[in-house]
């Protein structure tokens, strides 16, 4: 594989009664955005940790950026240290310094820092330089954690759970953020227990579960093969609908009020007339009817039996 960065063999790592992480092998390219999609307890931090050298694996291999074994204990491995960044779990910053401060305060810990107030520009965050980390949004804050991680121009950024927590516009404005990096170059590791923002971010994926690997690859590559196959819904049925659309559609599953059809591939038109024709038309006879597309969700349910929410 060309240009790797980022490479991990039989990574195991125990904890005391816990096995955290079970052989897992991976390889991340330059300019790629690569996540670690999993339930809570699914090894994810626990692996990046050992890639930002938090943590000690108990046994494998694993390089950041030069093919030498993390870990080696003849190697110095400042030079790496200085080519990557970190936005940790649950990043805080400190509350009663200002964001300026806060990043300034991370930027000295490198031989070679950017200008800080570039990337508080960067980050949108001009408005807020003055003010105190414990005055700023749940977003605001999570993008000075980006700022931090980003103030050494690293090659190699890791994010883990950069979203957690935040609302529906501050994910997507950190969404964007995270395309930032890769438009310049970046290669990003980020965690996420979100499928939705594995599939828009990440060009690949591995799904990890209880500390294994589950599958990887693309998202569409994922939904293809383990996804299922659409379903037609047809939600809100009134008694009369459900009797005869499970006799119009062989295979349909009834849930409450809900009819659902696996579709075979080709079929989602088909089944939508049949459905429709068998209804008559009538409104009143269910509330919407709609074709279901397989999303990363469905993989994991289809793969391990389990709910990512749940699990
Ligand atoms: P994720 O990031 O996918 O939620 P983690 O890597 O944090 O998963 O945790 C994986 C497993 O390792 C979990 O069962 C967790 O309880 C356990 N674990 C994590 N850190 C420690 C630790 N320092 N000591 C003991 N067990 C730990």
């Amino acid at each position: 594989m060309d240009d790797v960065v980022i490479g991990v063999s039989g990574l195991v790592k125990n904890y005391p009664n816990n096995p955290a992480v079970c052989n897992v092998s991976f390889k991340v390219r330059r300019g790629e955005i690569f996540a670690l999609l999993g339930p809570n307890g699914a090894g994810k931090t626990t692996i990046i940790k050992i890639l930002e050298f938090v943590e000690r694996p108990t046994s494998g291999f694993a390089y950041v950026l030069d093919s030498e074994q993390l870990y080696a204990l003849t190697k110095d491995y400042t030079g790496i240290k200085e080519k990557i960044g970190a936005l940790p779990q649950g990043f805080k910053g400190f509350d009663l310094l200002t964001v300026y401060e806060n990043i300034d305060y991370f930027a000295q810990m490198y031989r070679k820092y950017g200008n800080v107030d570039r990337i508080i520009d960067e980050m949108g965050l001009r408005d807020k330089r003055n003010a105190l980390f414990k005055h700023l949004s749940g977003g605001q804050k999570q993008r000075v954690g980006i700022a931090i991680a980003l103030i050494n121009d690293p090659e190699v950024v890791f994010l883990d759970e950069p979203t957690t927590g935040l609302d529906p516009k501050a994910r997507r404005d950190v969404w964007d953020m995270i395309k930032g990096l890769k438009a310049r170059g970046k290669t990003v590791l980020l965690t996420t227990h979100y499928m939705d923002e594995a599939h828009q971010l990440a060009d690949r994926i591995c799904v990890l579960n209880r500390g294994s690997i589950v599958t990887h690859g693309t998202p569409e590559d994922l939904i293809n093969k383990y996804g299922g196959g659409n379903t037609l819904v047809v939600r809100g049925c009134s008694t009369g609908a459900i009797e005869r659309l499970r006799e119009a559609l062989p295979g349909s599953l009834v849930s409450g009020n809900d009819v659902t059809v696996r579709l075979a591939y080709g079929d989602g038109m088909a089944a939508m007339a049949k459905a429709i024709s068998v209804l008559g038309g009538d409104g009143h006879l269910c509330q919407e009817l709609y074709v279901k597309k397989p999303t990363l969700e469905d993989v994991f349910l289809n793969l391990t039996g389990e709910r990512l929410d749940d699990a």
